[in-house]
């Protein structure tokens, strides 16, 4: 078993001491049920060819067509992508969505990439997996370094290679072409339904509570937003290049503006304009995670906070906008620590549950306003904090080990509604 994988089940062992489950479906969860690593040739702007690696993984399928985003990023590798397919499925029984789990990826650096070989790259990929894939067997989406552009490019490929219109294939395209309104800020928005509703148990009040977010992506961008009009204390965020602080907060729509239209913090902050809509100190991803700050949120790759730091962390709350960025080593220091960690299957699940959305639209043909689209995530996300956090003081557990709890009994009861051990030799 690979490194990161064998962590990732690691979260499982944990659950599986509190659940009545039947030997086959431990055995089911095992291993990925499908993996398909390929080569995709594409020709560069300067007309060399060049060839890439890509991945697709089918975890399971028992509780419906597999789901998952794929991602562009150097350190993809088939372990990485075994693991995020092995989250999704515990993902999607999480938000009780049908759906099973999967992941894709492409091993290269998308930054260095023109347009047009992205594009490319994008149809090649889906050359290559079409048979692994479909509106009712396999669904791909967004995940790190990918967008509504780029799934909207291997919707109309998967399309062309069948030769008639599958919207429901890729979740997240741009809503010109089926997409979902308010599937852009899904994850952000399930994170911050989550955040609110634990925040609440604690007493806690929007402007008495600080917050560092590691990662100003699609997700950390947008949960700094929505949390920053909400009245909290932003006072630090980074991405890939560094991060800031400012112990006053910072003025979270003016970054983001200024970060798009310069693509790095470091780069906007020697521009006058910005530099001074509010004094700021520059710090380093890893100092980020050691502030002493109330709410830290990862929100950028896996394995962030590790045995290694977990002693530094001085947050009370770690909300895994990211998947995977705490590692199993960690949980236990910080549980030690008495640090609460509310996982990722949880936290992020918004994004998959607006996915979800967007695939029933497909298929029905019928469209939904953006407020009943929110209005139906807010409902399924604050439903299944609430019964997690239930299990986890009936249980006196993590959530994370509350989460898998839960999602373990709804894939266990699938897989044994097909038989068991128990059905065949005894009844
Ligand atoms: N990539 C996202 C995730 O990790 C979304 C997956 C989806 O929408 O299928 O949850």
């Amino acid at each position: 078993m690979t490194m990161l994988f064998a962590d990732a089940s690691q979260r499982l062992q944990q659950a599986l001491k509190y659940v009545d489950i039947s030997e086959d479906a431990i055995e089911y969860l095992k291993f990925p049920q499908a993996s398909l690593s390929v080569s995709i040739p594409v020709r560069m702007d300067d007309g060399r060819l060049k060839v890439f690696q890509g991945y697709r993984v089918r975890f399971d399928s028992t509780r419906g067509p597999t789901k998952g985003g794929v991602r562009y990023h150097p350190n993809v590798s088939l372990d990485e992508v075994q693991s995020l397919a092995f989250w999704m499925t515990f993902k999607c029984a999480v938000l009780n969505l049908p759906f099973g789990g999967a992941k894709g990826g492409v091993t290269l650096n998308p930054k260095v990439l023109s347009k047009f070989e992205l594009e490319r790259l994008s149809r090649g990929y889906i050359d290559a997996i079409a048979d692994f894939i479909g509106p009712d067997i396999d669904i791909l989406a967004p995940d790190v370094y990918t967008n509504p552009m780029i799934m909207g490019w291997m919707m109309d490929q998967y399309s062309r290679i069948r030769r008639k219109l599958c919207p429901g294939v890729v979740t997240g395209k741009p809503v010109a072409i089926g997409g979902s309104l308010g599937r852009d800020t899904a994850t952000a928005m399930g994170a911050f339904f989550v955040i609110k509703t634990i925040l609440a148990k604690h007493n806690r009040s929007p402007q008495e509570t600080t917050v560092a977010v590691q990662g100003f992506g699609n997700a950390g961008a947008e949960v700094a937003e929505l949390l920053f009009h909400a009245g909290y204390q932003v006072i630090a965020v980074s991405d890939s290049q560094g991060g800031i602080f400012a112990a006053q907060g910072l003025d979270i729509p003016s970054l983001r503006q200024a970060k798009e239209a310069s693509r790095s913090f470091k780069a906007f902050y020697c521009q006058d304009s910005v530099h001074n809509l509010v004094e700021h100190e520059l710090l380093s991803n890893e100092e980020l995670l050691s502030l002493d700050v109330d709410v830290l949120i990862p929100a950028a790759l896996e394995n962030q906070i590790t045995e290694v730091n977990a002693k530094d962390v001085q947050a009370k709350f770690i909300f895994e906008v990211a998947n995977g960025p705490v590692t199993s080593a960690a949980d236990h220091h910080l549980q030690q620590k008495g640090v609460q960690v509310f996982p990722d299957i949880l936290v992020n699940a918004g994004g998959v549950t607006v996915s979800y959305f967007e695939w029933v639209q497909n298929k029905s043909g019928l469209y939904w306003s953006l407020a009943e689209v929110n209005q139906r995530l807010q409902q399924k996300m604050i439903a299944e904090t609430e019964a997690i956090w239930a299990l986890s003081q009936k249980q006196a557990t993590s959530m994370r080990t509350a989460a898998y709890i839960h999602a373990l009994k709804r894939i266990g009861e699938a897989i044994a509604a097909k038989g068991t051990r128990d059905y065949y030799i005894n009844h």
